[in-house]
């Protein structure tokens, strides 16, 4: 296929000092979890990505001293000679793909509360550190600190040269960094000429660019990140303000402008709060202030928009951290005329969850990220079928969906029978909900890969019996036939039943998503911390109910602080007039009325609401598994070889986890597998061993 001559412009390759960008695609610098605590499988993911086609690899953050540090997170670090070989390992495998290495250094200020080095943190005034409310506060650093920051950064900045990287960043964005914190009126008070006016404020900022590239002069380009603004109003930058000044002050001293908002939750919005390109408000006059290349995020991933950007003079080079990790092979698949296979990112921060749990990055839409290394799973090549058997899906949920491509990928025949007449499973009715529909691409993009290959059916309004099963002629099948909600209240915060539960007033989110309504004032009881009550909750909104959402955490939707989302979720609740009770379990329900207890304490109070929606744990559809799994004779008797519980059915869980498990029931067909199914990289002891 060849490309569209309207996406020619994303081809054109950019100068960036003296280094050139053989495209327009940035990736952007982003966390993974991965980082220097699995370096190799960090370093794959990164040369995947190279050979995606983005010019540009970046790093996540790399810490540059033992007074920046963020343990347990797993980022980068470049603290001495001993962290070179781990980047040099990325730098290979980006520049085995002609792709530039670039490393974002970052010195994180009153982030690090130094937990394994044990200095005291350094920031521009005295101010309390930001993590976890330690008790612990950073120290206004001295003329000699400053001093010294600048040699850390400057022997960064000559180590990964050694480390082969093409690009050095420097680091001002997220509200992250020390000289970012510099910048900031609410952060620096100082006297001296590194505080007061904003070109003081900046000093230090100019400082580490004016040595970096002293140092490295025309061997490697310096470039700079800075979130142009906060979303804090007046209290912090703003884009049309200081953001922009600092700009100006700064236009043609970096080789390239990578320009974001702050914090992270603003940067990496979710599809629920924010539509591709969301960002261009605040970084459109960038480019009117400097001739240098600029870059911009914004979950860009349809080409045209990304073409529009560029003719619009907003940007230079499209930057991308989820796209990019959504499929890696995004600009490959423009510059080839094939955008329909694009896995597109759906903007749900299950990539960002998993780092800010500390372990290594997943992804809803692309199953093979992180696994690269460990696994050896290529986002676009999969071995060719172990056996000729037939393969045979129930249920085609995102499990289902991804089991069949996979497997059909690998040249089986494949049939895939749903028991509705619409693909997609729970994916399909969860887009349904408020804010919600961009999820859609989980089926969209699994759907018309299917509708491409010969070799795999699909029976739509087929709901199998298990005697329908053996009669197929299948070798493998999979069940993956999904969950429902409890209605009875078991879940984290109940291991009983709750009196009332069974009344004609109790409604699960099954009950919503299939249109059925509660009468009067709801309430939505919150036991499972993930986005499905507040949806719920904002569902009930719209459709003119009087709603209270009732949670035993401390916060709506607790768990989506690793997603990001969490404060923007409670922020909408309460805009929409949601009543919120926090900390409290549900302890029955009657006609009129729900009884609530204080999770600290023997209080308890009543509630007056004539309906309950329980949103608190779910049991697995696996009655026709277990039909089948039961009898190993009749299995044999039908010629099937092997048999899977997948996804939901096997384990409920996220939208991620049953695509990663389709995706892993189709790799493993015909291969011998072991209890540790994946390589393991453990960390070198050290070669001298001394006791004190
Ligand atoms: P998962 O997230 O694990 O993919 P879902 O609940 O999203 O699970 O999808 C399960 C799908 O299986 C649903 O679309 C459902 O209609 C379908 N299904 C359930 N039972 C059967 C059956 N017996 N035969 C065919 N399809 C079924
Ligand atoms: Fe996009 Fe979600 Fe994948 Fe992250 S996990 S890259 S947000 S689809």
């Amino acid at each position: 296929m060849t490309r569209d001559p309207r996406y020619d412009i994303l081809f054109e390759p950019v100068q960036i000092g003296p280094v050139t960008a053989r495209n327009r695609f940035y990736q952007a610098p982003h966390c993974n979890g991965m980082g220097r605590t699995f370096p190799s499988s960090m370093a794959v993911m990164r040369g995947v990505k190279a050979e995606g086609g983005w010019a540009v690899i970046s790093t996540e953050q790399i810490d540059i001293h033992p007074t920046s540090d963020i343990t347990p997170a797993t980022e980068g670090r470049l603290w001495s000679d001993q962290d070179i070989p781990y980047l040099a390992r990325m730098c290979d495998a980006v520049h085995e793909h002609d792709a530039l290495a670039s490393i974002e250094l970052v010195h994180n200020a009153k982030i690090a509360s130094n937990l394994y080095s044990r200095e005291v943190p350094l920031f521009p005034s005295h101010m309390p550190v930001s993590s976890q409310g330690y008790p612990l506060q950073a120290r206004a650093m001295t003329k000699a600190d400053i001093r010294a920051f600048r040699r850390w950064h400057l022997d960064a900045v000559k180590r990964a040269r050694t480390a082969g990287f093409d690009i050095i960043c420097c680091y001002a964005g997220h509200n992250l960094t020390l000289p970012g914190a510099f910048m900031k009126q609410r952060y620096n008070s100082r006297s001296d000429e590194y505080g007061g006016s904003l070109e003081n404020r900046v000093r230090l900022f100019r400082e580490i660019i004016e040595d970096a590239k002293d140092a490295v002069g025309d061997t490697m380009a310096v470039i700079v990140r800075f979130s142009v603004d906060e979303l804090r109003g007046a209290e912090g930058l703003e884009a049309h303000k200081e953001g922009r000044e600092i700009v100006e002050m700064l236009a043609e001293l970096p080789d390239l402008w990578d320009v974001c908002l702050a914090e992270w939750e603003n940067d990496s919005q979710t599809s629920r709060f924010s539509e591709e390109g969301f960002q261009e408000p605040f970084i459109d006059f960038v480019k009117q202030v400097t001739t240098k290349p600029v870059v911009g995020v914004g979950r860009y991933t349809t080409p045209d928009r990304m073409v529009s950007i560029v003719n619009k003079g907003i940007v230079d080079m499209i930057g991308a951290a989820r796209p990019s990790i959504a499929d890696p092979f995004l600009p490959k698949k423009i510059e080839e005329g094939r955008i329909d296979e694009i896995r597109e990112c759906i903007g749900c921060n299950i990539c960002a969850a998993w780092n800010n749990m500390l372990a290594p990055m997943r992804c809803t839409q692309n199953p093979t990220n992180g696994e690269e290394w460990r696994r050896g799973w290529h986002p676009e090549r999969i071995a060719a079928k172990a056996d000729d058997g037939m393969v045979l899906i129930v249920g085609a949920g995102p499990a289902g969906l991804e089991a069949a491509l996979a497997a059909g990928q690998r040249g089986h025949e494949v049939i895939l029978a749903e028991a509705t007449d619409e693909l997609g499973g729970r994916v399909s009715r969860e887009s349904r909900l408020p804010g919600l529909a961009t999820w859609a691409r989980v089926r969209d993009y699994r759907d018309y890969q299917l509708s491409q290959m010969a070799n795999v059916e699909i029976y739509k309004s087929s709901e199998l019996t298990a005697e329908q099963i053996l009669e197929f002629g299948a070798s493998h099948v999979a069940v993956a036939t999904g969950a429902h909600w409890r209605r009875d209240g078991y879940g984290r915060s109940h291991q009983f039943p709750i009196p009332g539960t069974d009344g004609d007033n109790v409604l699960t989110p099954d009950d919503i998503m299939n249109g059925l309504r509660p009468q009067g004032r709801v309430l939505v009881y919150d036991d499972d911390h993930y986005y499905m009550g507040s949806v719920v909750a904002e569902q009930l909104v719209a459709d003119g109910h009087d709603v209270v959402l009732a949670t035993p955490a401390s916060l709506v939707a607790s768990w989506t602080d690793y997603t990001l989302e969490q404060h923007r979720i409670q922020a909408q609740l309460i805009e929409l007039g949601v009543e919120i009770i926090t900390g409290h379990t549900l302890q029955g329900i009657t006609t009129d009325s729900a009884s609530m207890g204080c999770v600290f304490s023997a209080k308890t109070h009543t509630v007056e609401v004539s309906a309950v929606v329980m949103v608190v744990s779910r049991l697995p559809n696996d009655n026709l598994y277990q039909e089948l799994v039961a009898d190993p004779e009749r299995l044999n008797t039908a010629g099937i070889q092997t048999l899977h519980a997948i996804g939901d059915c096997h384990g409920p869980a996220t939208i991620a986890a049953a695509v990663y498990e389709g995706h892993r029931f189709a790799r493993e067909l015909g291969v011998e597998t072991t209890d540790i199914p994946f390589r393991r990289e453990l960390t070198e002891l050290a070669g001298e061993f001394k006791m004190p």
